[in-house]
């Protein structure tokens, strides 16, 4: 028979906008000791904005237009804050988007990279010493700079900025308060992350994660001996969200994310999976 004490706590679950699965979340949400928490769009609101754009040859409008016009069909928050109010835009041939890297294609009868400068590298494009320099100028400020290739030359620099989420703080503090260890993970430039993850009082993070390597990150702290929560938001988090023990998926825009996770977040907010797993053990500890 179903405890009634279950049937109370996914009501009472339902009020907060936490839908959980089944009696094993509870069970997981008593045993999790640490939680990885991806960052964009989980830990920041993964709405981005243009900050800055530096041109080799000093054009920089034209860096835009080329930036925008390869962005116009990639759905990346990056892409969105690119392409956002460009006006001008050429049309792109042979579109690729690149999981994890970047987009590129051919514009103006020209080929096109944009992307991870570490991905263009594998591509074969010559990075300047100044460029990686204002690369990771731009990533000690906490802000993502993205490269520009235009005929296979470095031909532009990109910064965009994220926000992080006012209750990202109170909730990376609640999960301490719950006895589980904070450990951010992202696609991110290493630089990014740290800056981020100072600002929240994170101490360990997994940066420059390949989003078909997330769930082996998960599965190399669960190694350690530990049972891991995972908190994520997008499609790029659902392997990851399905091998944690305890998968918690924010937003209810994921839908992949949230078929491979225990407990569903309507609230997009962090401290909504704080909520979770102190409902879960609630409810566990009177069933039991
Ligand atoms: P996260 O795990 O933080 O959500 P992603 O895995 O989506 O990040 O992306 C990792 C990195 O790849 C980004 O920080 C960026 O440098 C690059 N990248 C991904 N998609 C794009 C894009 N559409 N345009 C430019 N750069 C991109
Ligand atoms: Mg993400």
């Amino acid at each position: 028979a179903t405890p009634v004490a279950l049937l109370v706590g996914t009501g009472r679950g339902a009020q907060l906008g936490i839908l959980i699965r089944g009696p094993q979340a509870l069970e997981q949400a008593d045993a999790v000791r640490t939680v990885v928490l991806d960052k964009t769009g989980t830990l920041t609101d993964g709405r981005m904005s243009l900050v800055g754009v530096w041109a080799a040859d000093g054009d920089e409008q034209q860096v835009r237009r080329v930036a925008a016009s390869l962005e116009q069909d990639s759905a990346h928050p990056i892409a969105t804050a690119i392409s956002r109010d460009a006006a001008g835009l050429s049309p792109v041939e042979d579109f690729r988007s690149y999981d994890g890297a970047g987009v590129g294609g051919v514009v103006e009868g020209r080929p096109a990279l944009l992307g991870r400068v570490g991905w263009l590298r594998e591509q074969g494009i010559d990075v300047p010493a100044l460029v990686h320099g204002r690369v990771d100028a731009e990533a000690e400020l906490g802000r993502t700079a993205v490269v520009l290739a235009v005929g296979g030359q470095v031909s532009g620099v990109l910064s965009v900025a994220d926000r992080i989420r006012p209750t990202s703080v109170a909730a990376i503090r609640g999960f301490e308060a719950l006895g589980l260890r904070p450990v951010m993970m992202t696609g991110d430039h290493r630089g990014v992350a740290e800056a981020v993850a100072r600002q929240l009082g994170i101490h360990e993070v997994h940066a420059a994660v390949l989003p078909q390597d997330k769930a082996a990150h998960v599965s190399a702290l669960q190694q350690q001996g530990q049972k891991v929560a995972m908190v994520g938001d997008g499609v790029n988090d659902a392997a990851a969200l399905a091998t944690a023990d305890l998968g918690i998926a924010m937003g209810s825009g994921a839908d992949v994310a949230s078929d491979a996770a225990d407990l569903t977040l309507l609230r997009t907010d962090p401290v909504a999976a704080v909520d979770a797993v102190r409902l879960s053990r609630a409810t566990l500890r009177v069933i039991r």
